[in-house]
């Protein structure tokens, strides 16, 4: 770890936020919630770039707007006050924390507990479901709800100052769940549990986490997503797309993309018309990693293929070579691994809603590939699989850079057997079920193929969502 490197950004970032721009940034947060003008995916964006002139286009940019809030902006600004406070208090914490880290006091994840524990009065025992208490005050119901928001937005506007790298670095980011970070890096197993469980606790009416659906071979749980507008209610059960990604190790792009699309669909909800639409009539269910076992192994040393190229699970053989395949396994003779075992029995068990899509996501050759997998003749819904399969693709190319992906049988790009996409078609009769392998396209050196660049991830992440959203609103004929 770069210690030295963290000290800095420390040091460089605490004496910016905690002088003038402390102020300032109050403002636009008072701006923020008083006016209800939840900064859009654009000035995120300009944000992102960490540079305070942005904010400042913003806060003018929203100036009139608030002239017609006066009272409520008043009653923001004290709350922010509030949460300045809270905030300093914060940032002595980092400063407890950052130390330990040097004098080697504590793992960097074990950090992010200490963090949680600093602050028992502004954040939740456990650091993932931290949220601002008003233990200490009688604040009315609303206030209450204004104090919380403008803590949250703080911390959003953090992120746009790259305050939370140093969380980064340390790893107590996933002990924050910001989001806009993750997605800059591959993040562990562990990362994406909390980041899961994060999601439920602050979208309760959009997402319903489930801890574990079965252990691997190694002990581990597989977690699952549900994303749904729970408020909606149909006079039938809504039907199911569900997303997969992860059954081989070593495509780490495919896990990234299959979590920047949960993120997607829950932070689109009531944002994005398509999004917003998608959760009124479906229930996504998302699996994001169906073999951790192999992911965590990937994760020992990244910088030796031994480890970063492993694509099995970790099950050990009779003749003591180690992992079976997880995509070969789905067979009339299979599921004798745990995984695929745990997987196909959820699946299993929605009988009254109808799983109507199916996505397994991998890695790489940028293809939206169609049942059956197992041989070249096509299956009885070609008719409707290949006019799909052909709109995702042109709807990647559509929305991501011009970026090609090839619709095609599954089986043309080599037949074989005991895939998940087969056993959703005709083991669990889905009738939308494909598989999709997204960056880098087919010709590449050997060092990108797994290892897609980490400028890629979002790009990558886009494909997915453009091509989810297509395969789900065709499913249902929207
Ligand atoms: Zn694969």
């Amino acid at each position: 770890m770069e210690l030295a490197k963290i000290a800095k950004i420390t040091k460089d970032q605490l004496s910016f936020i905690s002088n003038a721009n402390i102020s300032f940034l109050s403002e636009v947060i008072a701006a923020d919630v008083a006016s209800d003008l939840l900064i859009g995916p654009e000035d995120k964006e300009k944000l992102q770039k960490g540079k305070v002139t942005n904010c400042r286009v913003i806060v003018n940019s929203v100036r009139d707007e608030l002239l017609k809030y006066e009272e409520e902006r008043r009653k923001a600004r004290e709350a922010s006050e509030l949460c300045i406070e809270q905030v300093n208090q914060i940032f002595s914490g980092i400063n407890a924390i950052i130390d330990m880290v040097k004098q080697d006091k504590c793992q960097s994840f074990n950090a992010g507990i200490s963090f949680a524990a600093l602050f028992p009065d502004t954040l939740n025992d456990t650091p993932t479901k931290w949220s601002v208490s008003s233990k200490s005050e009688n604040l009315t119901k609303k206030e209450r709800s204004l104090k919380k928001r403008s803590f949250i937005n703080l911390f959003n506007l953090f992120d746009t100052f790259n305050i939370i790298k140093i969380f980064d670095t340390v790893d107590i980011l996933h002990g924050l769940h910001l989001e806009i970070f993750f997605f800059d890096d591959f993040q562990s197993y562990d990362a994406f549990k909390l980041k899961l469980e994060s999601w439920s606790s602050r979208y309760p009416r959009l997402v319903k986490f489930i801890p574990s659906i079965g252990k691997t071979i190694e002990y581990r749980d597989i977690p699952v997503i549900h994303i749904t507008d729970m408020n909606t209610v149909l006079n039938s059960p809504k039907p199911i797309v569900w997303i997969q990604g992860g059954q081989h190790a070593r495509e780490w792009a495919a896990i990234s993309s299959v979590m920047y699309l949960t993120n997607a669909l829950i932070k689109g909800f009531n944002r994005n018309s398509r999004i917003t639409n998608l959760l009124e009539k479906v229930e996504f269910i998302i699996i994001p990693i169906v073999n951790p076992d192999g992911y965590v192994y990937t994760w020992i040393d990244p910088s030796n293929n031994v480890y970063r190229l492993w694509r099995k699970n970790r099950r050990v053989n009779s003749d003591s070579s180690i992992g079976v395949d997880l995509n070969r396994n789905w067979g009339p003779y299979a599921f004798s691994e745990p995984e695929t075992s745990a997987v196909s029995s959820y699946a299993k068990s929605f009988v009254s809603q109808k799983i109507v899509a199916s996505l397994d996501v991998h890695t790489y050759g940028q293809m939206v590939l169609r049942v059956p997998g197992y041989q070249k003749t096509p299956g009885p819904n070609e008719g409707v699989l290949k006019p799909l399969g052909d709109k995702m693709a042109v709807a990647i190319k559509a929305t991501t850079n011009n970026i090609d992906y090839v619709s095609m049988l599954s089986a043309d790009l080599a037949p074989t057997g005991g895939g998940a996409d087969d056993w959703f078609a005709e083991g669990n009769n889905v009738k939308y079920s494909y598989t999709i392998e997204m960056r880098p396209q087919l010709d590449q050196p050997a060092d990108i193929k797994f290892l897609l660049p980490l400028d890629q991830i979002r790009p990558c992440g886009e494909d997915l969502i453009a091509s989810v959203l297509t395969l789900a609103e065709g499913a249902i004929a929207i």
